[in-house]
């Protein structure tokens, strides 16, 4: 098997080989590359310590230095070079106490988490592939390296990452390996925050999100994000539906792109369902308000999960805006956008569509023809280029100082009061008419 290593790859691993140490590329690059796919980035491994990574090459970086990385820098890029090692004991199945660095490869690729992630190749030696890792691309399978129970019990993160690489690869997870999930995956609780979103989201922006249901079945979710649980056990007795609130989320989640944001606004586009739901006489379920709580809630988890602010506002209001149907007048949706905030657009769309597409047949059509006109009102706002927020309005504070209006609270009410005027009739917005308004209604000289 022979692999077209990158010129930068080759010539780092030239360079410490001619050193005296040995080198490989290893991990992730060494299995895309295997799959026909390209590696995001490559890894290299080396017998060299750091300190005789660092002689060796004119610009590095202290990057990781602790667990034995540098970053080498050539011209167009970095790339991560690591010590062989040996993973210490693990402390509360999170980080390695300590790590040791050993002079022989297979130790190193033991203490990796997946035999297809375990394999390492340089134009010497080939392919070194100590645990039929390659075999396991064959066949799709995600198999630990050595006991599963083991391994998990070392870092507890690795059964997220199980599920995280059968979602990108479109893999399953041997039985002996998922066995032991179901057995320790109450472990994760133990793991930071910070680590668990990582694989969460590369989970939900992969191929297949479907992977989710998986998280719930081993029991992953029960203890990174409860919320998900509750939604894979509410029905939905209601002539919109035809899923459970958590069926219907995957295919919510599967029908938009594999973008950050709009996936994980699918994800929990109706978290708070379970907490809205009532049930009518007649057997009916509703969800009443569950947008509103939903986004509050969606802030909640997105806090605890440690995502930054501006990911956690871009989800939030396309929770709550999806259920939003404004009647189709150019001064509803204006009045639409100007609430939920322009940002979320035209995202928003693409979550209604899918959000309709992944409910019952029953009044479909005409949900899709609403959202359509919805959709074109939008653009035709946009393209006319109309204000929808103070910003956009052809007075500001300064204009009503220069009529005489006093510095202070007044000026944000009367703004306010002009904003309504034009958002109801956009051709009212010019300087001279806003001032004549002013004058005329708003304030008295
Ligand atoms: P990606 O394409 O998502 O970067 P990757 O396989 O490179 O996939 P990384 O998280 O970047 O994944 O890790 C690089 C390599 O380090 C892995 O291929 C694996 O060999 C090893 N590794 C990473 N995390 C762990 C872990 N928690 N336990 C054991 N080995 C790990
Ligand atoms: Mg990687």
């Amino acid at each position: 098997m022979k692999i077209q290593l990158p010129e930068d790859v080759k010539y780092i691993i030239d360079r410490l080989q001619e050193q005296g140490y040995e080198a490989y590329a290893v991990g992730g690059c060494v299995r895309d590359t295997l799959l026909g796919r390209n590696p995001s980035d490559w890894d290299i491994t080396t017998s060299a310590t750091p300190s005789q990574v660092k002689k060796t090459f004119e610009r590095t970086v202290d990057t990781g230095i602790a667990h034995g990385t540098v970053t080498v820098m050539l011209e167009k890029s970095g790339y991560e070079v690591t010590t062989y090692r040996i993973d210490g004991e693990y402390e509360d199945a999170r980080h390695p106490k300590s790590v040791t660095y050993t002079s022989s490869l297979l130790e190193d690729l033991k203490r990796r988490d997946f035999t297809i992630n375990a394999m390492a190749y340089n134009e010497m030696e080939g392919l070194v592939d100590a645990f039929c890792g390659e075999q396991d691309l064959k066949d799709g399978i995600i198999r630990c390296v050595g006991e599963p129970r083991e391994r998990f019990t070392e870092d507890a993160l690795r059964m997220l990452r199980a599920v995280r690489f059968a979602a990108q690869l479109g893999f399953s997870i041997e039985e002996n390996t998922s066995g032991a999930i179901r057995e320790l995956s109450s472990l994760l609780s133990k793991v930071s925050a910070e680590r668990i979103q990582v694989e969460l989201v590369k989970l939900l922006v992969s191929p297949h999100p479907e992977e989710l249901e998986e998280l719930y079945t081993l029991g992953i979710s029960r203890v990174i994000l409860p919320e998900w649980d509750v939604m894979m056990e509410t029905p939905q007795q209601n002539p919109h539906h035809c899923y459970t609130v958590g069926k219907h989320t995957i295919e919510v989640v599967k029908g938009v792109r594999p973008d950050k944001v709009l996936r994980l606004a699918a994800l929990f586009h109706d978290v708070s369902k379970p907490e809205c739901r009532s049930t009518d006489r007649a057997g009916v379920d509703h969800f009443y308000g569950h947008p509103q709580v939903g986004a509050k809630r969606t802030k909640e988890i997105l806090r605890r999960l440690k995502f930054d602010n501006a990911t956690i506002d871009a989800v939030c209001a396309l929770v709550k805006g999806h259920d939003v149907n404004p009647d189709p007048q150019p001064k509803y949706v204006r009045r639409t956008l100007r609430g939920l905030g322009e940002s979320c657009f035209p995202a928003m769309f693409e979550l209604k569509h899918a959000d309709i597409m992944a409910q019952s047949e029953y009044k479909q059509q005409e949900k899709l023809t609403a959202l359509e006109k919805y959709r074109r009102l939008y653009q035709e706002i946009v393209e006319r280029r109309e204000c929808i927020s103070l910003k956009g309005l052809a007075v500001n504070g300064r204009d009503l100082m220069e009529i005489g209006v006093p510095a202070g609270k007044q000026i944000g009410k009367i703004l306010d009061a002009l904003l309504e005027v034009v958002m109801e009739d956009p051709s009212k917005n010019t300087k001279e008419y806003l001032l004549g308004y002013t004058l005329e209604n708003l304030f008295i000289r």
